[in-house]
């Protein structure tokens, strides 16, 4: 059984006291049931303060980036031993900002997926198409494009730690949702993926859907057999659309 999984990505948004005043107000509006998994990703600098509001309470905090290498000269970046010592347990890689805006490549996602494994991070990979592909039907070898070279990097015990993300570009930040069935249809594929390299452990991979999830459509999107979470940016910002949305698929 795969726990339903809701992560919030804060994105550049939120200075150090609305960090905590947000955090707190979602701790106090959660509700006590813990069927739902629930993560925060707040900005690099804020990752401290983040994880003392959040520490006892049920929301893990999730870095939004991370450098594959442990150490060294890479200026300007943090490994994943940096966020384990402050208390950060999970990890967005390769977000279609950082794809896109970033030069960041399937390849570097892999990488860091590794490491953030090694260092006992859980990676939230997220992998999409833009629109362009989907209109020219090649939604899903680009998912397969994007995929397949973390599943190289992958062991098997690895697997049931990993959560997807699957993002269709053209969904983010702009008010329009992939239908239910048509996220149902990618995270089955995604999931046909994991399965045809790792068997049966791709059951307990979790896949989450991302792109202008909010409380209105979180049941619908959940309600599908392979949509097991979901990863929520403009939505997670205040803490009555985010509890909302934990509230709607609880
Ligand atoms: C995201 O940034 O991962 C995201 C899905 O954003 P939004 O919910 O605002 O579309």
């Amino acid at each position: 059984m795969r726990k339903t999984f809701i992560c919030g990505n804060w994105k550049l948004n939120h200075d150090l006291e609305t960090t905590r005043a947000t955090l707190r107000e979602m701790i106090q509006k959660l509700p006590s049931s813990r069927d739902v998994e629930v993560g925060i990703a707040p900005v690099t600098t804020t990752l401290f303060a983040a994880c003392e509001v959040a520490k006892g309470s049920r929301i893990h905090i999730a870095a939004q980036n991370v450098h594959h290498a442990e150490k060294g000269a890479y200026t300007g970046e943090v490994s994943c031993a940096h966020l384990r010592e402050l208390g950060v347990t999970h990890v967005i890689i390769g977000h279609s900002e950082r794809r896109q805006y970033f030069g960041e490549t399937s390849g570097e996602v892999a990488q860091k997926t590794r490491a953030a494994l090694d260092m006992g991070l859980v990676p939230i990979v997220c992998i999409g198409e833009q629109l362009e592909d989907r209109e020219a039907g090649r939604t899903m070898a680009v998912i397969d494009e994007q995929l397949a070279p973390v599943l190289d990097v992958l062991h098997p015990p690895d697997v049931p730690t990993l959560v997807i993300a699957y993002e269709p570009v053209w969904a983010i930040g702009t008010g329009k949702t992939a239908s239910a069935a048509q996220a149902q249809e990618v995270h089955a594929h995604i999931r046909a993926q994991v399965r045809s390299k790792f068997q049966e452990a791709a059951e307990q991979v979790r896949i989450q859907y991302g792109g202008s999830v909010k409380p209105s459509n979180a049941k619908e999107l959940l309600a599908e057999p392979d949509v097991d979470g979901a990863l929520v940016g403009g939505a997670s910002l205040t803490a009555d659309s985010f509890v909302g949305i934990i509230e709607a698929v609880s």
